[in-house]
């Protein structure tokens, strides 16, 4: 989806589009999307600078920090970004620092492109830790093992050398 900065008038240009995953390249995040994103906002013109502000909801698969299982969250993403000419990039790019969550960028060759900002804005809300349980008890370091399913043992020999002749008498 990408926005002509050419023919956007004055007024403000509403947006509601869907992405399907194919569009988002989330390659290497562990996340991808489960169906179709919904982008919706608007794109306001200025002078020397085009503020687009929306919201991005979406289904993502994402893994669980601790076993690894792939785990579907419901996101719902807010964002403001701030596109501006080269020419006043370092005084917009102040007014970001100012503002937490405004994201600004440059205009590169009179057009938006929205569905690199719905992209950036899905990795920038990735959360950095998620678990498909509270009490994941996550993978065995042992055998790999996904520790939910499978009760694999090796911590009990783990922690039990003291019984090692005794078994091995059995055996
Ligand atoms: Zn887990
Ligand atoms: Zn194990």
């Amino acid at each position: 989806m990408i926005i002509d900065l050419i023919i956007l008038g004055s007024s403000p240009y509403e947006f509601d589009f869907t992405l399907a995953p194919e569009e988002i390249d989330l390659d290497g995040e562990d996340a991808k999307l489960k169906r179709a994103a919904r982008v919706a906002g608007k794109a306001v013109k200025h002078i020397a600078q085009t503020d687009v502000e929306g919201t991005i909801s979406a289904e993502l698969e994402i893994e669980c920090t601790r076993c690894l299982q792939p785990i579907d969250r419901e996101f719902e993403i807010p964002f403001k970004a701030a596109f501006v000419t080269p020419e006043n990039y370092t005084q917009a790019k102040e007014a970001e620092l100012n503002a937490e969550d405004l994201d600004v960028s440059i205009i590169e060759g009179n057009e938006i492109d929205l569905t690199e900002l719905v992209r950036e804005q899905i990795l920038l809300n990735l959360p950095e830790q998620v678990f498909c349980k509270e009490d994941c008890k996550g993978l065995c370091e042992k055998c790999g093992a996904n520790r939910n399913l499978i009760n694999c043992k090796c911590e009990e020999t783990e922690i039990d050398p003291r019984w090692k002749g005794l078994k091995d008498l059995f055996n």
